[in-house]
């Protein structure tokens, strides 16, 4: 039998990428007592030296997304001014083991929850009364009893374990008057990657590839020329996946994710395309990076028309304004580019409605699993905003 754990608090943030941290500290500076459970070693998502995403927000030289992200990236300026990304890994550490009314569990995945049925008011009619997660360096499960839980795991794992209501894939045009070519919905999905750094050295280096690398040729970087001199060249556009289920399929597309990676590698040091002689391959993420998978249902569903419109609601409590960035399902292999770009107004309104399930009582949600459309998603899902949308919604709560 392995070692079981229980643990009340008044919330339970499943998942600590950026919108999760800043949900449970600012649930913890409201006073409550919070269980952050997070499945990898390194807090931060996408953000994180695992996975190496740059964090952007709403466009425009006036706007910068103020509160607990501000505060991160002020301290992470004064003590990390070189951007490592082990360093910013122990800021993001520092930010929440400070915070006395956070209990963090990291290596710890949610994988069950225990849920009662009745009437909780506004129609809903389920609510949940524990989550479990599995620490896998302890060998222990951790039942987790709070009042309210907040699922910023991307994935919406809440989702299939309480029945809460969740879109997948593209809606139709017609279905909110979206621009979008999409004539039949489906469940194609933005891809996922998995990013790869250089590193210039004083010495030639050699690099001898896998023999499973994909061979690649100079057509294949026929929209995406790999740019070893720009400091801003992580090769987000090798992507894969949008076309497959971005959740059950994941290890199967890694794998072809990680064959893309030692093959563009190869493509740089071998193909005699690039002056790549001292160049070494300093990282290679072997965890991918999801841009989309399900998206939780709340009271209210954002469309691009709304964004489109600059929609004032009563209950905005974030903003977003990153353009419309929508990516390929086919991603790299795409004929044309891997995305699409488009300005939206900047900044736009975000409501609370978005952040709270439909059809589960103590359900709030933050990151890139809110209740939007997948064209609303395509601007909302950069994380300064979803890092907003984990601010606003528990400190929201705590007031409702
Ligand atoms: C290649 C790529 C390029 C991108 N480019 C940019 C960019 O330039 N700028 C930008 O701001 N955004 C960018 N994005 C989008 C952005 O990274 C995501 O939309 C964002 O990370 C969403 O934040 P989040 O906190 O909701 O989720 P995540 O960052 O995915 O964090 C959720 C965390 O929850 C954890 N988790 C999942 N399931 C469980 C579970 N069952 N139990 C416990 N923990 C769990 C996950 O391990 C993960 O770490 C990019 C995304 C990708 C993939």
């Amino acid at each position: 039998m392995l070692r079981r754990q229980k643990i009340t608090a008044d919330l339970c943030v499943i998942g600590g990428g950026m919108a999760g941290i800043c949900a449970a500290i600012a649930a913890a500076r409201q006073g409550a007592s919070v269980v952050l459970m997070h499945e990898r070693p390194v807090l931060g998502g996408n953000a994180s030296s695992e996975i190496r995403m740059w964090i952007r927000g709403a466009e425009g030289k006036n706007n910068m997304e103020t509160g607990i992200i501000e505060e991160i990236f002020l301290e992470n300026c004064y003590r990390n001014p070189t951007k490592n990304y082990y360093i910013w890994d122990t800021v993001l550490y520092d930010f929440v083991i400070r915070e006395k009314n956070i209990t963090l569990l990291l290596n710890c995945t949610c994988m069950d929850a225990v849920c009662a049925d009745g009437d909780f008011g506004d129609g809903r009619t389920r609510k949940i009364k524990s989550v479990t997660g599995y620490q896998m360096t302890t060998q222990t499960f951790y039942d987790v009893q709070s009042t309210n839980y907040a699922d910023c795991s991307g994935d919406s794992i809440l989702a299939p374990l309480t029945g809460a209501e969740y879109r997948l894939g593209r809606e139709s045009a017609d279905e909110f008057t979206e621009d979008t070519p999409v004539k039949t919905p489906d469940n194609c999905v933005m891809g996922m990657s998995c990013l790869i750094q250089g590193r210039e050295t004083a010495h030639p280096i050699t690099y001898i590839p896998p023999k499973w690398s994909t061979p690649l040729t100079n057509e294949h970087f026929k929209y995406h020329m790999p740019d070893l001199g720009s400091p801003y060249e992580n090769f987000w556009y090798l992507e894969l996946g949008g076309d497959r289920d971005t959740i059950h399929d994941t290890e199967h597309i890694a794998k072809d994710l990680i064959s893309l990676a030692t093959g563009t590698w190869n493509y740089i040091k071998n193909s005699g395309a690039f002056q790549a002689q001292n160049w070494d391959l300093d990282f290679l993420g072997f965890l991918p990076g999801k841009r989309e998978s399900r998206r939780m249902v709340g009271e209210y569903i954002i469309t691009q028309q709304d964004i489109a419109a600059n929609k004032i609601f009563e209950d905005t409590v974030a903003y977003g304004g990153w353009p419309y960035d929508v990516h390929c399902p086919d991603g790299f292999y795409n004929k044309g580019e891997v995305n699409t770009v488009a300005a939206t107004p900047s900044p736009y309104c975000i409501p609370y409605r978005s952040m709270y399930s439909k059809n589960i009582a103590n359900l709030f949600f933050a990151g890139r699993n809110i209740s939007v459309t997948h064209m609303a998603l395509s601007s909302t899902r950069v994380m300064a905003t979803c890092a907003l949308i984990g601010l606003a919604v528990l400190t929201a709560a705590a007031f409702d």
